[in-house]
């Protein structure tokens, strides 16, 4: 290797995490400027109009760009090993752009039934609306794939694993009978995380995240982000973006670059937490089922240690008496709190039935693999033993 390559292009994971993308002012500040504008000012005409016809390459407006955005774009890109990155102001505007953009009336786009929910609707309700055949599938059965996929398609949409239920998708397997169909394959990759899945590795076109949870990780703002080649993001993605608008505040970027420096530490603990409590959940007798990619009991084990570096920091379990011994057992907690958010420092437990999934019929949730004695944990960074010992007392309750 010679002296004079960018070490930029080796850095390992780590490094890029906390010094990729950034870009120092003449400030010579340590860390990432917050470039808190809407706009940008020209010192001619001709600035302005060399800059909106691309004869000079700079920013002219936070909608479409924002050094504090673009930062934590090219941060995040690196991280996930991907050409290119755009961010949004949510995840659920990340999900919808991804999928938007590249589709028209008459398309048809397959996915995978278990869903977050507004993942959910917008394939079930919305793309509808606009004449574009949905399908789901049970996104474990690789036949139901091979099947919705032997005519053609525009897109695949799947997030594995799946919210709430856990459920793995065979990304490799996935991508390869998406790409037979002529469709692009798009991830949810929220509860893996970067650190423990790389979907565009595995064959995957797109990868989509809420970086409000583990990306931030700390509860404090919504945001999200698409990634994948270069062409997709600005022929494709790019222009949607820019003239619907769901672009990421610089505030909001600019607390996510932070996140992103010490994301892999705070993931990494907290699934050795979550590790900890599956297994401690799984010898209750009040629990039916544990659902942990990281157990062996986990019907997907094998292809979890195949495709993911870990297993998250997400478990659903299945309590023996229903409703109201989910609804004991969130009432009886004292440490962790009742919320449906995830991927937060604070350990959040939620019960999808009646809150992440209430919008969708009971039959359609059973179809899902939700029941109503399911609960959610989000394992968070509190002390491994006070977890324990808040759950242990609320099933003592
Ligand atoms: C939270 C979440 C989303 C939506 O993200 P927001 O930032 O809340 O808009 C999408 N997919 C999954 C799997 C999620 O957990």
């Amino acid at each position: 290797m010679s002296n004079s390559e960018d070490p930029r292009k080796r850095w390992r994971l780590r490094t890029r995490q906390v010094r990729g993308g950034l870009a120092r002012t003449g400030m010579h500040e340590t860390s990432e400027a917050l470039f808190l504008t809407s706009g940008f000012v020209y010192g001619s005409p001709l600035e302005a109009e060399q800059s909106f016809d691309g004869t000079l390459n700079r920013m002219v407006y936070s909608r479409f760009s924002n050094p504090t955005v673009a930062m934590f774009e090219e941060r995040l890109a690196a991280i996930e090993g991907a050409e290119a990155c755009r961010a949004t102001a949510s995840g659920m505007a990340a999900v919808h752009a991804a999928l938007m953009c590249q589709v028209n009336a008459g398309d048809r786009v397959v996915a995978s039934r278990a869903l977050f929910g507004s993942c959910q609707w917008i394939l079930a309700e919305l793309m509808p609306r606009f004449g574009i055949a949905t399908e789901f599938v049970d996104g474990k059965d690789l036949a139901a794939w091979e099947a919705a996929l032997s005519r053609p398609a525009k897109a695949v949409f799947v997030e594995t694993p799946a919210n709430p239920t856990l459920e793995l998708i065979d990304l490799a397997a996935v991508a390869d009978l998406a790409h037979r169909a002529g469709a692009s394959l798009v991830v949810d990759n929220v509860f893996a995380t970067p650190v423990f899945q790389s979907p565009l590795a595995l064959g995957a076109d797109v990868v989509v995240y809420s970086a409000t949870k583990h990306i931030d990780g700390q509860g404090r703002c919504l945001g999200g982000a698409v990634l994948g080649s270069h062409a997709f993001c600005s022929d494709v993605l790019g222009p949607y973006l820019r003239n619907t608008g769901p672009v990421l505040s610089p505030f909001n970027a600019w607390v996510l670059l932070k996140g992103l420096e010490t994301l892999d530490l705070r993931v990494e603990r907290a699934a050795a937490t979550a590790e900890r409590i599956a297994g401690f959940l799984e010898g209750r007798p009040e629990v039916r089922r544990v659902l942990y990619p990281g157990l062996a009991s986990h019907p997907q084990h094998d292809l979890a240690r195949r495709q993911m570096r870990g297993y998250g920091t997400v478990m659903a379990f299945e309590l023996e008496g229903g409703k109201k011994a989910a609804y004991d057992l969130l009432g009886g907690l004292a440490t962790i709190d009742i919320s449906n958010n995830l991927g937060d420092s604070k350990s959040l437990i939620c019960h999808p039935w009646t809150t992440t999934h209430q919008r969708i019929p009971p039959a359609e949730k059973i179809a899902m693999g939700i029941g109503e004695g399911m609960l959610r944990l989000s394992v968070g960074l509190e002390d491994v033993d006070d977890l324990i010992e808040d759950l242990a007392s609320a099933f003592g309750r």
